[in-house]
């Protein structure tokens, strides 16, 4: 069994948009494009009423943990 790889992106640490390459893959994955199409979203984590992490897993299998939702 291939093991999965996990990154974790700060998305304070990305550009405005939000949007980053993939570590693995590079494919560019925007939190903005709710397609799908490049990856897809396994668990959204809250805090109160705000978004705290979300998991996504990109299309060559990367579990790629966001976070930096929250303003400090
Ligand atoms: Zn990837």
């Amino acid at each position: 069994m291939k093991r999965l790889m996990l990154y974790e992106i700060d998305l304070t640490k990305t550009d405005r948009t939000g949007a980053f390459p993939c570590p693995k893959c590079g494919a560019v994955i925007s939190p903005a494009d709710e397609s799908q199409n490049v990856y897809s979203i396994l668990e959204k984590k809250l805090k109160g009423n705000s978004l705290e992490k979300l998991i996504i897993q990109c299309k060559c299998g990367s579990e790629i943990h966001l976070v930096g939702f929250l303003k400090p």
